[in-house]
């Protein structure tokens, strides 16, 4: 090598390698090319994942946790073994990290094992008029039975949380603080260091969902300070129904059991039984071993890829979709915050998102269209729906292309 040549500071990522890595990618549909730009609900798959769960199947599986044979001995070694996996990845303690159904599954643990026994009446949650309806619902549904309520803090117009109105929101009667870190509507991210700051100088504890982050760009839940961390396996590349919930270990240590049965006990008797160490106080019944095993891999991937040249490669093409998304007349980008991740919400004025969705189909293209679990955010935004085209790893300039020549089909079809 030429010493005169200066060495890139990060090697960009070889588009072609990666889209070989996820056999899906090269299945036809509608008899053409596979646009997939669906990536905020749920990612596509990397060949060593699929290998490292039908790998777990053929050669490992037995239960967990009851190991007096090989396999069970080989099951447990590798579902502890991702347990490990994502507690580094994340910045945890293995003890820090209960396996969960994903996002949802975590923050309902924490609503029913954390915050309801806490709560009284008159007290608040403290959330975002962002929030997926995962980081609504649950803190509803408790507040509900404790004569408590849940408040949303403001969004401005172009997306991004109003720090100003949270900070006014935020009161001696806010028992918990849960926002979003990446918005799954808007791609707006949020400042999650500074709500932390401001949340615990008034002592109030703090989650954050991690959905649409983990994968994007690199998340350290001790840097971040935060008290809860929930993410799902299948928007990083994992399967599906399977996630973790990260917690600080002395909220883990004071939180009761949610779910009975079996794994999650050290002694049972009528008379009163006893519970497992954390985090398997939290962990009742056979795990979805395949799921942890799958999860790792996942991470083991980004991993391989490194978040900063992932998170470089969508940022360009964040910048590429929006100067392409905005020379489409009547396209109406919603969100479009200082900080954001590669998430492209529209509207357009010549039809409803609905059928922009079906007609981009037709074109291979895969994008969401609807509300997105955010209903309270399309109303402030005065807006039944959205299209949604959200970027991952494997997505290039090829993918806008076709998204951009179908949204002219749209607009020749609807005026
Ligand atoms: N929060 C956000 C921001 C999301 O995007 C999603 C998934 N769309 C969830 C929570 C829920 O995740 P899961 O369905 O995997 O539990």
């Amino acid at each position: 090598m030429n010493a005169a040549v200066p060495r890139p500071a990060m090697a960009p990522l070889d588009l072609a390698r990666v889209r070989a890595d996820f056999p899906i990618l090269a299945e036809p549909v509608r008899g053409g090319r596979l646009a997939y730009l669906d990536n905020g609900a749920t990612t596509q798959k990397p060949e060593s994942v699929l290998r490292a769960m039908d790998h777990y199947y053929r050669h490992q599986n037995a239960n967990v946790h009851r190991a007096v044979h090989d396999l069970a001995e080989r099951a447990t070694t590798a579902y502890e073994g991702a347990r490990d996996r994502i507690a580094r990845y994340l910045g945890a303690a293995r003890e820090e990290i209960v396996f969960t159904r994903g996002t949802t599954e975590a923050i309902n643990l924490v609503a029913y094992s954390y915050l309801l026994p806490r709560l009284k009446a008159g007290d608040e949650v403290l959330v975002t008029g962002m929030e997926h309806h995962s980081n609504i619902v649950p803190w509803q549904l408790v507040t509900a039975a404790a004569g408590a309520r849940v408040v949303p803090a403001p969004v401005t117009d172009n997306g991004e949380l109003d720090l100003d109105g949270w900070r006014t929101l935020l009161s001696p009667r806010t028992r918990l603080v849960a926002v979003t870190q990446v918005s799954n509507t808007l791609g707006t991210v949020n400042p999650i260091e500074e709500i932390v700051r401001e949340a615990h100088a008034r002592g109030i504890p703090v989650l954050v969902d991690g959905a649409q982050a983990i994968a994007h760009l690199p998340v350290n839940v001790k840097a971040l300070d935060v008290d809860f961390y929930a993410c799902s396996a299948h928007k990083a590349y994992g399967p599906t129904g399977f996630g973790a919930l990260y917690a600080r270990r002395e909220h883990l240590e004071a939180m009761p059991p949610w779910h009975g049965g079996g794994d999650m006990i050290r002694t049972v008797a009528f008379e009163g039984s006893t519970w497992n160490d954390v985090p398997y106080k939290f962990e009742a019944g056979t795990p979805d071993i395949a799921g942890a095993i799958g999860f790792a891999a996942a991470l083991d991937y980004i991993d391989a890829l490194g978040l900063p040249a992932i998170a470089a490669h969508e940022h360009a093409l964040l910048d590429e979709a929006t100067a392409r998304l905005s020379e489409i007349p009547g396209l109406r980008l919603i969100g479009t915050a200082r900080n954001k991740g590669g998430i492209l919400s529209f509207v357009m004025d010549c039809a409803h998102p609905q059928d922009v969705g079906t007609v981009l189909d037709q074109s291979g293209v895969a994008v969401r269209a609807g509300h997105h679990c955010t209903m309270p955010l399309m109303k402030r935004f005065g807006i039944p729906a959205t299209v949604r085209a959200s970027l991952a790893v494997y997505n290039g300039s090829d993918d806008l292309q076709q998204l951009v020549r179908g949204l002219h089909t749209v607009r020749r079809l609807f005026t």
